[in-house]
């Protein structure tokens, strides 16, 4: 069996030693820019160019070393219908995305943000506690990601909220779903949490019509793409104290430029989108056992639906 690796990052050669650990006996053959790729089985890429996407007819299916899909889907056309393509499912990302968002959502509610800021000019003033009653931290996109989050803060005492696509029903959680039940989700909630997919549907989605409708002195934290956010609405709302803070970990540029306004607004935290970092040794094991199905001729999970988006 070959498999054909590429990152734009040019660093394929740990992947290719993780293969050789969980997939022994398959080859692995690094694909560089400008070359036509060697006939492969299965193709492990991350943001590929479309003109290799383009030479991949004959793959049995595509491997994404990430959950996102929307950076291949963008080049969508060039790659037949019947390629499955497969996104990583949770693979250890849950547990990162756990991890950031309860530090956010935490230190927002214990105020942290604002001893930081005190302790800075040598003030000692106790704040008043806030009401975790009126504290509802609510998910938008209730997958892999978004389940993990919401595990992780049940103990905490937060009231839950959920948004999906698909209506869903989640123990101690309050879930709504579709446009019919976005309104309602967001004027119950008190810090926004989006790890949804980049799709048509949920581009911009946090805008400014959205964010009006969080209560005043709402959070947002964005862990998904940066194109879920207007930005622009975002610095009015921080600015204007409708939102009270953000803790963001993607940006519509990437690196996030140096004379973007973000950086110098003191209510927004910026993070390198790290939120949830590609784990490359349980991303291979968890390829590798959808590969042994796949040659079974059995169904894997996490098969990108290409109609949704996701
Ligand atoms: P999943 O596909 O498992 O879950 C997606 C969730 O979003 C589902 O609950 C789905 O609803 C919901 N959803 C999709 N479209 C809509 C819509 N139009 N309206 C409402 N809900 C919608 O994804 P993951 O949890 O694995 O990952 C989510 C995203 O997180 C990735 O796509 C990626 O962009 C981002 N990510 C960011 C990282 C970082 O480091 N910052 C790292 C890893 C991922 P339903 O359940 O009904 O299908």
């Amino acid at each position: 069996m070959r498999i054909l690796l590429y990152r734009a990052d040019g660093n394929m050669a740990p992947w290719a030693d993780d293969f050789a650990r969980y997939l022994p006996g398959a080859t692995c053959v690094a694909w560089t820019e400008g070359e036509k790729p060697a006939p492969c089985d299965y193709a492990v890429v991350w943001a590929p160019p479309e003109a290799m996407l383009r030479e991949l007819a004959e793959v049995k299916a595509i491997f994404l070393m990430g959950a996102g899909a929307d950076a291949i889907l963008r080049h969508g056309d060039a790659i037949p219908r019947h390629i499955p393509i497969v996104r990583l499912g949770d693979a250890g990302m849950g547990v990162q995305m756990a991890e950031y968002v309860a530090h956010a959502v935490l230190r927002y509610y214990r105020r942290f943000d604002q001893y930081e800021d005190q302790a800075a000019v040598g003030e000692w003033r106790p704040l008043p506690p806030h009401d975790k009653a009126g504290f509802a931290v609510g998910v938008m996109g209730v997958g892999a990601l978004g389940q993990r989050i919401l595990e992780c803060l049940k103990p905490f005492g937060f009231p839950l909220h959920a948004w999906s696509r698909s209506a869903k029903s989640l123990d101690g959680v309050t879930c709504f779903a579709g446009a019919e039940g976005l309104d309602t989700f967001l004027q119950r909630t008190r810090v926004v949490v989006c790890v949804l997919p980049l799709t048509e549907d949920t581009s911009n989605i946090l805008n400014r019509a959205n964010l009006a409708k969080l209560p005043p002195g709402s959070y947002v934290i964005n862990v998904a793409r940066g194109a879920h956010l207007s930005e622009p609405d975002l610095l009015t709302f921080v600015k204007s104290g409708h939102i009270a803070g953000a803790t963001l970990d993607v940006f519509r540029h990437e690196p996030l430029p140096l004379q973007h306004p973000f950086w110098q607004e003191p209510r927004i935290t910026i993070t390198p989108h790290i939120a949830a970092m590609t784990l490359r040794g349980e991303s291979v094991q968890q390829m590798a056992e959808k590969i042994a199905l796949l040659e079974q001729g059995l169904p894997c999970a996490d098969i990108v639906n290409r109609e949704l988006g996701y």
